[in-house]
């Protein structure tokens, strides 16, 4: 008998994302209305072409949502010393809810010591240690947006977590770590893998749910994959030798388009060849990527009502 094909279903983030720009336009409407306007600062040291993009795209999106914001742009060679300055003043004004340092900084600034210098009430990238500290121990707080933004396309779409076997391929502190950790909190199974893992095709492949953040165009093969598996991929590679867009693009004419007129195109952790194997997957670009600027904003109303005792998010509740 033939092998029923089933076809994968594709984990739209922009459309979700929309979903909740279009909620938390709502949230700041009501919290308006009680004379409480959210504010966002965000501070971008010098002129790095990539982050002027987003920081933009940041700002522009507080001003679709009614979100005050604000960005303060010191030049490359401002110190530690002053940074923390300046840190400490957002921290002490009543009109600025959220805190964001565009990363990367320059080299000589200590960026360690200034995440930490944020008000964790503040810390809408959700980096600070009591943030981490609150998203373990499952308090109220700001959660890292890129892992937030996975539980939700996973929640938005009906996908089970619980009890599923979820395998996180990556441990940094801004997206593997976090993410097994909500994985966990939603009651899934979690393995978390990472550059000493051994044999790691015996783990992915026993992941009803693969997370790959790593980094490595196209890692994650097809035969690295479980058959209907739901697949997460949280890698943004830029590509940009010919014969490597052709291996990962065979007979795609709209990524041949992208490639002739930028030069590079866009490529995850997870070989689009894999995606034929899957129950559901995120693309690349706009899965988990499109997600991130709606859950700073997100997290900005949720920083302006956690300050203000108003019941607020609560990290990923136990299913
Ligand atoms: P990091 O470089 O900080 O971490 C990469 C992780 O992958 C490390 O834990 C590393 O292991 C692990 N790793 C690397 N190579 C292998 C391998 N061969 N086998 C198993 N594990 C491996 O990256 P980030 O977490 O910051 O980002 C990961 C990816 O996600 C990047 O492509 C980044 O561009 C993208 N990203 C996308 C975002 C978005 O969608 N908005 C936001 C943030 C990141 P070890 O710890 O042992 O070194």
């Amino acid at each position: 008998m033939e092998e029923m094909k089933i076809t994968p279903r594709i984990l739209n983030g922009i459309a979700i994302a929309e979903e909740i720009k279009a909620e938390v336009a709502v949230d700041v409407q009501a919290l308006v209305a009680q004379g409480i306007t959210p504010g966002l600062a965000v501070i971008l040291v010098g002129e790095v072409p990539a982050s002027q993009i987003y920081v933009r795209s940041k700002i522009k999106t507080c001003g679709e949502l009614g979100i005050f914001s604000e960005m303060l742009t010191p030049s490359e060679s401002i110190t530690t010393t002053e940074m923390l300055a300046l840190v400490d003043k957002l921290n002490a004004r009543d009109d600025i809810d959220g805190i964001l340092i565009q990363l990367p900084l320059p080299r000589h600034v200590n960026t360690k010591r200034l995440l930490e210098a944020v008000s964790p009430n503040k810390d809408v990238d959700g980096f600070h240690p009591v943030n981490a500290g609150r998203l373990q121990s499952g308090q109220p707080g700001l959660a890292p947006c890129t892992p937030a933004g996975i539980m939700e396309i996973l929640r938005r779409s009906d996908l089970p977590v619980a009890g599923q076997n979820a395998v996180v391929v990556g441990r940094s502190d801004i997206v593997g770590k976090p993410a097994a950790m909500m994985l966990l909190n939603a009651s899934a199974t979690v393995t978390v893998c990472h550059s000493k893992t051994e044999d790691l095709p015996k783990f992915t492949l026993a992941a009803d749910i693969l997370v790959a953040a790593m980094g490595r165009p196209g890692f994650v093969t097809a035969e690295m994959v479980k058959p209907g598996a739901t697949l997460i991929d949280v890698g943004i590679n830029r590509i940009t030798d010919p014969a490597e867009v052709e291996e990962f693009f065979p007979n795609d004419p709209e990524r041949a388009a992208t490639f002739a007129k930028r030069g590079s195109v866009v490529v995850g952790d997870i070989h689009p060849a894999a995606f034929a194997k899957a129950g559901a997957y995120t693309p690349v670009p706009g899965g988990v990527g499109a997600l991130t600027i709606a859950m700073l904003m997100r997290n900005t109303v949720t920083a302006a009502k956690l300050r203000r005792g108003i019941a607020g998010e609560v990290f990923q509740e136990k299913r």
